[in-house]
Parts: structure tokens; sequence; C-alpha cells
């Protein structure tokens, strides 16, 4: 099916300004988000494809991206599969627009139990998996429904029962003056259910700690501050509700060669003066091993030699970055008296010549100053 024009979506026309896309948004997203449309699949695809819309239109390098290349233009920019690699600002946007409106977050109250907490993992990874990738096992230490009672906190054969008080509904309705309030049920904590003959083993709260294995896929080309949603494997919900999700926070350690600059690999080179001077063939480290680099005769302290293709590999797209190597000439500082004769000579020698910059530099200097 052929995607909509995220501009028809919001119901905007093509110059509208950032505060005009907002307030589309804003609108349109109260009406279709699912808190208020609870079961309708329409509604759902509907605050799906909305979002996708404002994602692209009120970020200024996605929209000029869309304007000039469509749907093409801002695809693999990641962020809108549910369960893939979220450093979109998706999640930004929610806390956004919708923490005024909501009151703060986006865990939703099912109509059964509550859902579980969501948890953040930090994981480190070394330059070079940032780079190419990397799937790995980590431990996560979470609850897990305890077996002994199957998660439901009753002694095994018996069943929790239904919160007489607020007859399963969780809250109870009180008044204040003219108000009619609602709060969570004293009785069941807010549970809708109580426990007559708790479980020993969890001691009724159907879940006990324990850690569970997970499978990542890091994808190549993240970054520090990257996160990686894993929907669904966060803490178990309670009392029948959905669990929560996982978040895992990438942070790249450092190279001791390399720096990163967007999708490029900056490395120093080092060289000496004579090298500088004669030219020099250097082997130089890549992400992909050592490759030759020549640097001719005259080379300036600060050239920048590129290196096409030997750069990171663009996240969820195609293609990858450069390296840029830096050349960065040393001036020699213990001389042996021979090398300082050697140099006095090399100086007479050349005159003003051996050094071409210094020579225009005084000249402007002379005549700027006399
Ligand atoms: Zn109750
Ligand atoms: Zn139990």
């Amino acid at each position: 099916m052929a995607k909509r024009d995220y501009y028809e979506i919001l119901g905007v026309n093509r110059n509208a300004s950032e505060a005009e896309i907002k307030k589309a948004y804003r609108r349109l997203a109260v009406k279709y988000h699912p808190d208020k449309n609870p079961d309708d699949r329409n509604a759902e695809e509907k605050f799906k494809e909305i979002s996708e819309a404002y994602a692209v239109l009120s970020d200024a390098q996605k929209r000029a991206n869309y304007d000039q290349f469509g749907h093409a233009g801002v695809e693999g920019m990641g962020g809108f599969s549910s369960g893939g690699f979220s450093g979109s600002p998706f999640e930004d946007i929610f806390s956004d627009i919708f923490g005024d409106i909501f009151g703060g977050g986006h865990s939703r109250r099912g109509a059964r139990g509550r859902r579980g907490d969501d948890l953040r993992y930090n994981l480190t990874i070394s330059f070079e998996e940032a780079a190419f990738g990397l799937e790995t096992k980590v431990q996560i230490p979470r609850h897990q429904n305890c077996d002994a009672c199957a998660g439901s906190g009753a002694r095994a054969g018996t069943a929790p029962r239904t919160c007489p008080t607020c007859r399963g509904a969780g809250q109870v309705r009180y008044q204040q003056g003219f108000f009619s309030l609602t709060r969570p049920c004293p009785d069941c904590e807010g549970e809708g259910r109580v426990i007559d003959d708790p479980c020993p083993q969890c001691r009724g709260t159907g879940r006990v700690r324990g850690k569970k294995t997970i499978s990542l896929k890091i994808p190549a080309g993240v970054e520090t501050g990257n996160r990686l949603k894993l929907t669904g494997e966060g803490e178990p919900g309670i009392g029948g509700g959905p669990p929560g999700d996982l978040y895992v926070v990438i942070t790249v350690e450092e190279h001791p060669l390399f720096q990163r600059e967007g999708n490029d690999v900056i490395c120093e080179l080092p060289i000496s003066f004579p090298q500088a001077a004669l030219g020099h063939e250097f082997e130089v480290p890549t992400l992909d091993g050592k490759v030759k680099l020549k640097v001719p005769p005259g080379t300036q302290t600060g050239k920048v030699f590129k290196l096409p293709g030997k750069g990171i590999p663009v996240l969820q797209g195609y293609g990858r970055g450069d390296q840029l190597v830096v050349v960065r000439v040393e001036t020699p500082t213990r001389l042996t008296p021979r090398q300082r004769e050697l140099l006095e000579e090399f100086a007479r020698e050349g005159g003003e010549d051996i050094h071409p910059l210094g020579k225009s530099f005084f000249d402007k200097v002379k005549e700027l100053f006399g």
C-alpha cells in the first residue's frame, strides 16, 4: 500500500509553520490516542500514522529531506518499527506532547492489573563493536512470575477472589464537596482482587527475583546514547497486567587511536619533520586493518588525507563514512650537537625559502607595520 503524504495526514499545507504542525498533531493525537480508543485497531493505525508524520515534519532536517525526496528521503531513519531500534524522537515527542495532556508518562492502566515497570540496562561496547554491530547475550536482573502459583500470588490450589469493596475495579469513588473523585481501593491496593491464602514462595506477590538472559542484536553504526527498545521484556505485569519494556542504553568506549565525528573516523598521524619535507609512505590503522598512505614531499601539519569508505557504517542505512587522517608534524626536541650543526647548516643553505608560508607572513607584517 502506498504511503500517504505526511502533510495530508496532519491536514496542514506544505508551508505550515512549526507551531501549526505541532498544533495539528496535538489535536489529532488526542483524538486517536490509544488510551481514548481502547481496542480500536483503526484508531491505533491512525495514531501511528500521525505520529510518524509528526516525527518527520517536526524535525527541520527530516522535513527538508521529505520535501525534496518524499518518503524515500526519510526511510531508514529509524524509530517507527515497533520493537526496533529507537534512537528516534518518538519517545521525546511522547513526553513533550503527552506529558501535560495525560498527566505525565504514558503508563497505561489496563482494565485488569497493572503494567510492569520499564527497565533500563546499560551496555558498554567497544568502538569496533559500535562500528560493525554485535550480537550478544546479557543477563537482566528482573522479576519473574512465581512458578509455585503461576504468578497469581495465591497458594497453589487456591485462587484470588475479586475484591468486594471495589468489585474488581481497583478504584473507589468518594465525594469531596460537589465533586465525585476516585482513588485506589484501600482494601486491595488498587489490584482489584484479594488473596486469602498467599503463596509461601512469593509471599503473595506472584513474583520472585530472578535473571533473564536476553539475546541482543546491536546494529552497526550505533553511538553513545542510542537505545534499543525490547517490547515486553521489562518487569512482568501485576495481577494480569501487561509487562513493561526493556531499554538497552548504549555507551561506546573511547578508542586509543580513533575518534568519531558523525560517520567519519578521525585519526591523527604524527610524522617527523624530515618525513614531512621529503615525503614518506606510512601504514595507517583503519577499522579494517592497516592500509598504506603516501604522504607527499612538502606536507604541512594539519593536512587531512581522506580514506573513502573506511568510516562507520550508516545506522540502519547504506554505505559508510570516511576515515580522515590528520597529519601532525613534530618538531624535534632533543638535538645532538651533530644534528644541531646540520640544522644550522640547513637553515643557512635554504635562506628564507625553507619556510615559504612564513616568508609571505613576514612580508605582510612589513607591509602593514613598516
Ligand atoms: Zn478493591
Ligand atoms: Zn507464588
